[in-house]
């Protein structure tokens, strides 16, 4: 099996401009030599700053979420016109913070994840359970229906343009981090949804990453389960001294 690993960084709502410049700086010099794909999600105001800054490099830009809709009457939000003027190339959906604190559901995250790849995006798909899911025997079936609804209306054709995001909700910001059995299990079932709506051969290429509390201490063991490609890593992708081992981690 030869996926290639996908590490990308999702800043979240942190940093001003001067600071994301220069962080963005220092991962192009550091990753320039790096050998796996890379993506980091600014906040949309930081986008102009940090699209001029891995413009030419190894590092995607990404957007942590976009409107359901193109244009129009929509105070507050972020259309995928507005992404593509910026040369955004992927956008994260559906994360849970998105899901829970925005109360966004699977009807809502599957409009915006077809929008998104009518318009010639990447798409990052999360996925993932609540603690009380998870403790209630819940882990497949939220898994299963996040998936299959988040792709309802994907055809095959678009599919290489997505990318599935596991992420444990418990797991997010807490210093938790499912065990690399417990995410490899899950990583194979979300494989084995793939295979039932695409087929084998669109399950085996589809890259599948972790995401949950990843750090420069645990990332190497996340990523050496075999269906485990890559990382979306939060808190730990906003320094370079808990990014760049991560992303240069050694298998
Ligand atoms: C995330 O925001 O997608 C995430 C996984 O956060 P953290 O790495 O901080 O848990």
């Amino acid at each position: 099996m030869s996926r290639n690993y996908y590490m990308a960084g999702n800043w979240k709502m942190h940093l001003t401009r001067t600071e994301a410049s220069q962080l963005a700086q220092d991962l192009v010099k550091q990753l320039g030599d790096g050998k796996h794909k890379y993506l980091i999600a600014p906040s949309f105001t930081l986008l102009e700053t940090v699209s001029a800054v891995v413009e030419n490099s190894n590092i995607r830009l990404g957007a942590q979420n976009c409107a359901p809709e193109e244009q129009g009457a929509h105070t507050g939000e972020v259309s995928v016109l507005q992404l593509k003027d910026l040369d955004v190339q992927t956008i994260i959906l559906g994360h849970s913070e998105r899901r829970h604190i925005y109360k966004e559901d699977d009807a809502l995250i599957n409009k915006k994840v077809k929008l998104a790849l009518k318009h010639g995006f990447e798409v990052i798909l999360c996925i993932g359970e609540l603690l009380e899911e998870r403790e209630t025997g819940k882990v497949e079936e939220v898994c299963e229906r996040q998936t299959v609804k988040g792709l309802e209306g994907v055809n095959a054709e678009d599919l290489h343009n997505v990318v599935i995001a596991y992420e444990p909700v418990w797991a997010i910001g807490t210093g938790k981090t499912a065990t690399p059995q417990d995410a490899e299990a899950v990583h194979a079932f979300v494989r084995k949804v793939i295979a039932r709506l695409y087929g084998e051969d669109a399950a085996s290429k589809i890259i599948i990453q972790y995401g949950g509390s990843v750090k420069p201490d645990n990332a190497a063991q996340l990523m050496a389960m075999e269906n485990i490609d890559g990382a979306l890593v939060g808190g730990a992708s906003l320094k370079t001294d808990t990014f760049i081992p991560i992303a240069k981690f050694k298998s």
